[in-house]
């Protein structure tokens, strides 16, 4: 039996080994003995939900947003017997709001796919009839265009207005999509990259554009289920083993963790973010990575349990606000802000007051409305997709001599730093050692 070590337990470790797990079920397939190394006491890497006695329910480390055309994490959420946590809504449906009180439906409605989106496109209250037919003229031309419209030296702000994307139209569509996106600015995120997501979201099938929330918290739908797929399957997991070191020996694979121990391998895969990797002694003699660390994006959420929640609707995009998202779950609600490089210096007394002015333009929540509160900074939630990483990226190669391979939503798997990217790269690299 194969001796296969998983260094990162995030979700991108955690599907390699679901893969790895699923393959050794076969009769015929390869028997692996899978064990997940991870440096902290818990798995899920920057998706985790955690307890907190003023909130009634589980919270998450931030909300995440996935989609219809996330294909790679709903087979995943199929093999580890999630599907039923996760809310798929029938046609795309996003409410926006650009003025307190003033909701406007991006709605598509039953009709045949593509006429359901171009209805939604027509009938957006968010712009006037000269956008509606410049946006119109501009989906088109990338639906029935088989090469990229846009230049690989461009930023998404530039390559929107090269398409006579008006100010309008920007306001009231493209810089959300681009923020929660690439979780970056139009000015700085890569436009091929950008139209390569918004090909699968909106050129593909009806399914591909809708969003897809979970019911429950995010380690209930995406961790727990994987760990107990694993445990029944052979596979195990090992807490607070930050792994330090690897190197070769007689076609073995040698690893080193922080309490000085070593242990062989006959393959290991590192599912690890970039950063942790080059830090990883050793490694440069197994693989080529850039010669210099990414740029990383931060994301800022704070979670407020409600007295009464006067929201209707399970989530909205605000157009003009700090906060980009607002989440509905029932006993308390999550805002997103992304890229907010601006504010993430800031302590939670010091955000606070805005966050809650927000709050009471918008959805008219009160002080006395809030029982608790909660923020959460993430510093590194993404690498930043501009222009020269999207390059570096493309020259990484997931696997490399002597049985090492590389999973993380950086590597190159032609996706922006999400979930299903992350899923995506842990699957190839699982393909590959098979
Ligand atoms: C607040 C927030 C909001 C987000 N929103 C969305 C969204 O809406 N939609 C979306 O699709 N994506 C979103 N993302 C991005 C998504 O969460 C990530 O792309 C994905 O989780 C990355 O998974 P990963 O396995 O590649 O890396 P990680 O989750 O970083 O996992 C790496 C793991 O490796 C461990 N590790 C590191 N070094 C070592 C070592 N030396 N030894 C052992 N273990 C080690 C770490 O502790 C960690 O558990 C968001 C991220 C954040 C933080």
């Amino acid at each position: 039996m194969k001796r296969v070590a998983i260094i990162g337990g995030g979700v991108s470790g955690l599907s390699a080994a679901v893969t790895l797990a699923k393959q050794s079920q076969h009769k015929s397939g390869q028997r692996f003995h899978i064990t997940i190394l991870e440096s902290l006491s818990k798995l899920g890497g920057r998706v985790y939900s955690f307890t907190d006695k003023n909130f009634s329910k589980p919270i998450d480390n931030g909300q995440h947003i996935m989609m219809g055309c996330y294909r790679e994490t709903i087979s995943y959420c199929r093999q580890i017997g999630s599907m039923d946590k996760l809310l798929f809504q029938e046609n795309l449906s996003i409410p926006f709001i650009a003025y307190a009180d003033e909701i406007t439906l991006l709605q598509a409605p039953a009709l045949p796919y593509p006429l359901n989106l171009l209805w939604a496109m027509l009938s957006y209250r968010g712009l006037d009839i000269i956008s509606k037919w410049k946006l119109i003229g501009f989906l088109m031309a990338m639906k029935f265009s088989n090469r990229p419209l846009s230049w690989v030296n461009e930023s998404a702000a530039e390559w929107l207005e090269r398409f006579d994307q008006t100010p309008q139209i920007c306001s009231a569509l493209w810089n959300i999509l681009v923020v929660g996106i690439l979780n970056t600015k139009p000015e700085i995120g890569s436009a091929r990259l950008f139209e390569k997501v918004l090909r699968e979201i909106f050129f593909t099938d009806s399914f591909s554009s809708t969003m897809v929330v979970p019911k429950t918290d995010l380690s209930d739908v995406l961790i727990n289920p994987a760990i107990e797929y694993l445990g029944t399957r052979g596979g195990s997991v090992r807490f607070n083993e930050r792994i330090l070191a690897i190197e070769e020996n007689n076609a073995t694979l040698i690893l080193t963790n922080c309490k000085g121990h070593t242990e062989i391998f006959d393959a290991v895969i590192f599912a690890i973010p970039l950063f942790a990797l080059r830090k990883i002694e050793g490694i440069f003699s197994f693989i080529t990575l850039p010669e210099n660390d990414f740029d990383y994006s931060p994301i800022i959420s704070f979670h407020f349990e409600l007295k009464h929640n006067p929201l209707k609707e399970k989530y909205y995009a605000l157009l003009a606000s700090p906060i980009e998202w607002v989440f509905n779950h029932g006993s308390h609600i999550s805002t997103v802000t992304s890229a907010a490089t601006a504010w993430i210096g800031k302590s939670q007394n010091e955000l606070l007051p805005l966050f809650k002015g927000e709050l009471k333009k918008y959805f008219g929540i009160s002080e006395d409305d809030i029982i608790a509160y909660r923020m959460v900074k993430e510093k590194r939630a993404t690498f930043v997709p501009d222009i020269e990483t999207e390059s570096k990226r493309k020259k990484i190669m997931q696997c490399s001599l002597g049985n090492v391979y590389l999973a993380g939503d950086w590597t190159n798997t032609g996706l922006p730093a999400t979930i299903e990217g992350a899923i995506l790269s842990g699957k190839i690299a699982a393909e590959r050692l098979l």
